[in-house]
């Protein structure tokens, strides 16, 4: 289906949306992405597999088995700097297919204490896909439970990885006017008959914290994910008491900045954001800048980031491919070597994608982000 195609047709969830709006005016940009990712019945993480080669993306784990085991080796030396706790958690926020989680439990039997010690816990929205952890991790040496809300995992030392689980989490826009900050909301078009974006008539908040006017120009854009503020927050106060870190993975930017990265994903091909609610995946860039000064004020550290490329070369990334390499028929090796070059490379997800840690205090720089 080419764009314009999609303009010709409605999805049950835009009809529903337009029905809403019709009735109570325009709605922030986070309710439209909450109901078109997340809606129980018609939400696109509830839909079919959205992941993998069959879905609309691909992820770092599912491209290569590296990734998730060098992360694994990551997770054990991090346990065992912060003196092997005989019981800690091990939280995935967005598990997908439990691909990630899979190849991170195979790399830590090097460490049978590590499975040992961990409870793990996968934060997931999408029943769909609760299912397919279960299958996958079934025969894993865990028994993971699952939470709905970051709030249901019981308070534990705790080790945490995200990785493009940040970028879908609902942003808020807003559009620098002629008469200052506006946001950007979604709406109708002039016939009522389908969504469009539009400007709220007031000024948003003061405790919104948008950029001075005097630094931006007409036009410009500013994005803020207050669900993900919140998440960070959540995060730091578990840190903070019971000790841990939290590794977050996404494609976004090192500093704040101006533009419009909303995005949806279709067939592996970019789709307007607005056409197909609950039929396309959409994302915005990570803000790590906002997640990191959170971080500093809860008084914990926050490291990086540091380019995905650059993390993984740190942990050894060329090794442990030529390890798995060794003994292979050609065309295994040569998949082996495009899958790592495809997660590290910088023309391909190595420099757009960056990682960064949020630490406890008193525990010492993790590896990978050693100055
Ligand atoms: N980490 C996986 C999948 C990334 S896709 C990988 O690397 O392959 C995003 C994942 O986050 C999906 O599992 C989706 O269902 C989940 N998700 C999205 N929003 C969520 C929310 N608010 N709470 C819990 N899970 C969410």
């Amino acid at each position: 289906m080419s764009s314009g195609a999609a303009a010709a047709e409605t999805t049950p969830l835009e009809e529903r949306l337009i029905d809403l709006i019709k009735l109570k005016g325009p709605i922030t940009i986070a309710d439209y992405m909450s109901d078109a990712l997340g809606h129980p019945h018609e939400g696109y993480y509830m839909r079919a597999s959205p992941i993998g080669a069959d879905g609309d993306f691909t992820t770092a784990p599912e491209i290569s088995q590296v990734f998730g085991e060098l992360i694994g080796l990551w997770l054990v030396e991090a346990w065992q700097a912060m003196g092997s706790p005989e019981s800690f958690n091990l939280v995935e926020l967005g598990p997908g297919r439990g691909v990630l989680m899979e190849d991170i439990l195979r790399a830590a039997r090097l460490r049978p204490g590590f499975a040992r010690a961990a409870q793990v816990w996968l934060l997931e929205t999408s029943g769909r896909l609760r299912l397919e952890q279960q299958k996958r991790l079934k025969t894993t040496e865990v028994k993971p439970l699952w939470a709905d809300d970051y709030a249901d995992i019981s308070p534990a030392p705790t080790l945490i990885i995200a990785n493009e689980f940040f970028d879908c989490l609902p942003i808020r826009q807003f559009e620098r006017t002629k008469s200052g900050w506006r946001e950007r909301l979604v709406g109708l078009d002039k016939d009522g008959a389908r969504l469009a974006f539009t400007l709220g008539a007031t000024p948003p908040p003061p405790e919104f914290n948008l950029p001075d006017i005097s630094e931006s120009d007409e036009g410009d854009i500013f994005e803020a994910s207050f669900v993900a503020h919140q998440f960070a927050a959540d995060i730091c106060e578990t840190l903070n008491q019971h000790g841990g870190h939290a590794l977050i993975i996404d494609y976004g930017h090192m500093e704040r900045g101006f533009g419009d990265t909303l995005q949806a994903v279709k067939d592996h091909a970019y789709w307007p954001p607005l056409a197909s609610p609950g039929y396309a995946d959409l994302t915005a860039h990570v803000d790590f800048e906002a997640l990191a000064r959170i971080a500093l004020d809860a008084g914990a550290n926050a490291h990086g980031p540091v380019t995905q490329g650059r993390f993984l070369d740190r942990l050894g990334l060329t090794l442990r491919v030529e390890a798995l390499c060794k003994g292979q028929d050609e065309k295994t090796a040569k998949d082996i070597r495009t899958g790592a070059a495809r997660i590290a490379a910088p023309n391909a997800m190595g420099e757009i994608f960056k990682v960064m840690c949020i630490s406890s205090p008193s525990l010492p720089t993790p590896a990978g982000f050693e100055s």
